[in-house]
């Protein structure tokens, strides 16, 4: 065994070499039934309860193909500016594995349901301008997912080293799609923040046109990223390596970057790359040695006798082609109008994952401005100290945007909406309940306000000699003391007011 040479830093490999990428993204469609028989497509259950002769591949049983999930890949195929074929079939990929008990999957291979699209992505690197990258989609195909196999006993999970494999084929023949893009090849330095947002941004798609639920961490949602270097101005590709089920948008990013720091050292040290799959570590932020990677021939592709060919009617198409929502580019330009926000306050909102949730917010009621501050400060806050997803947070937009017409209509305070935040993540209930619970409510009462305004300038004779001999800008100690006498609940600008007129 040979060890690999160490990696070669980041910004040293980009002077020598220049990266190309390519993303393979396969998505689970959230269809009711299978691509091909009639059991649920679900998530999960106990293992093989949702299997029929047909995904089991028991000998006689026919595939009939759901309507359903061919509608949805067309869907899709559209949003990305695909062409539809007007006329394809699907194709037998051979290959004996246990999780596919047919020792065939029925996919597609040369005549794809939908070709040659793009999607516009925005990468925001940093302190860069934010670049526009045009992604061209090769293609969007759909097929049949496999079964799962788990590998008992190893330390790792993996097969090498476990004592027996079980295997579920709850998943086998939920459709999937597969979406390829073409290579990606001006992106140089940005190549892993290319490869991120086209995930993230795809993921979005995928959502709004409500055809999955898009989990990568339940697998709904997977990536396979390719990754090769060839020496700067040769203007060829280098060898690629596909880095399989990469399950986050982070790792997308860490396994393009550390493919590109391992491959630069492969070539400098003379050597060649070579065709294989790999797979990333999240613990240590680099990728290992997989299989070599089979060619499309290995797999002895060929028509699927079983099925008729698929030929969408144009008028079908055009149907679903007028039924699509509006995309999330479309709708985050509407929307950053409206709100008459900067790039940077866009950036800003997407890189903390809050836009969905202000635009929540704003459709609840709250202005931009009010719902922009809860998510980016307080919330955000919150979510960084408890390691929590900014969406994950036991507060929907509805209640923020309660807390913020509290605050808009002076019935709170800032200080007492954080208290009734604090309230609701707890799980006390709605804004109004733990505002009620809590007895929150702003103080602006003279008679209550004057007595503590009293007591705080009993306490601080210096300080109030200070505001009688003209330095004004001492009140805002007497108005601390009061608010924390009141615990919060005191209205500040009352407070203030009474202090002025007592002192000058
Ligand atoms: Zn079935």
């Amino acid at each position: 065994m040979t060890t690999a040479p160490p990696l070669v830093p980041y910004a040293e490999a980009l002077e020598r070499y220049e990266p190309a990428i390519g993303l393979e993204t396969h998505v689970e469609l959230g269809t009711v039934t299978k691509l091909f028989c009639g059991c649920p497509a679900q998530f999960g259950g106990e293992p093989n309860t949702h299997v029929c002769p047909v995904c089991l591949g028991l000998p006689g049983s026919l595939p009939v193909p759901s309507r359903a999930a061919i509608e949805f890949t067309i869907r899709i195929g559209l949003a990305l500016n695909c062409s539809i074929a007007e006329w394809c079939r699907f194709a037998r990929k051979n290959y004996f594995y246990p999780d596919m008990p047919k020792d065939f999957q029925i996919s597609q291979y040369d005549e794809p349901l939908c070709t040659d699209g793009w999607l516009d992505v925005m990468v925001d690197e940093g302190d860069a301008e934010p670049q526009h990258v045009r992604v061209g989609i090769e293609r969007v195909h759909l097929e049949e997912d496999t079964g799962k196999s788990m590998h008992v006993g190893g330390a790792t999970g993996r097969i090498h080293g476990a004592d027996y494999s079980l295997v579920d084929y709850n998943r086998a023949g939920i459709p999937l799609v597969e979406i390829v893009t073409k290579p990606i090849t001006t992106a140089g330095a940005f190549a892993p923040a290319v490869a991120r947002t086209y995930v993230a941004e795809l993921r979005e798609v995928v959502r709004s046109l409500g055809v999955s639920d898009v989990r990568m961490e339940e697998g709904s949602l997977r990536c396979d990223v390719n990754t090769s270097l060839a020496p700067r101005g040769s203007g060829v590709l280098g060898t690629r390596t596909e880095t399989k089920n990469v399950n986050s948008l982070r790792s997308v990013e860490r396994a393009v970057r550390s493919e590109i720091e391992r491959q630069a050292a492969v070539l400098d040290a003379g050597g060649t790359v070579a065709l294989e799959t790999r797979h990333f570590h999240e613990d240590t932020g680099i990728t290992t040695s997989g299989r070599s990677k089979e060619e499309a021939e290995d797999y002895r592709y060929f028509p699927e006798p079983d099925l008729v060919p698929l030929a969408p009617p144009r008028e079908w198409v055009e149907q679903i082609r007028r039924s699509l929502p509006e995309l999330p580019s479309v709708r985050r330009e509407r929307l950053q109008a409206e709100w008459q926000l900067s790039d940077a306050d866009m950036a800003a909102l997407r890189n903390a994952d809050a836009f969905d949730l202000v635009a929540g917010t704003v459709a609840a009621g709250a202005s931009p401005a009010g719902a922009r501050k809860w998510w980016l400060g307080e919330l955000s806050r919150r979510a960084n100290e408890t390691g929590a997803e900014l969406a994950g947070l036991a507060i929907t937009p509805d209640q923020v945007a309660r807390v913020a017409e509290l605050v808009s209509s002076g019935a709170l305070n800032d200080q007492l909406a954080r208290q009734v935040i604090d309230g609701v993540l707890a799980g006390e209930g709605t804004p109004d309940e733990v505002v009620a619970a809590r007895g929150l409510a702003v103080v602006s009462d003279d008679s209550a306000l004057t007595a503590a305004v009293d007591e705080a300038i009993t306490a601080n004779p210096d300080v109030a000699d200070k505001i009688r001999s003209g330095k004004v800008a001492a009140a805002g100690v007497l108005v601390g003391a009061v608010m924390k006498a009141t615990r919060g609940q005191a209205d500040a600008g009352k407070v203030r007011q009474l202090i002025l007129e007592k002192l000058t």
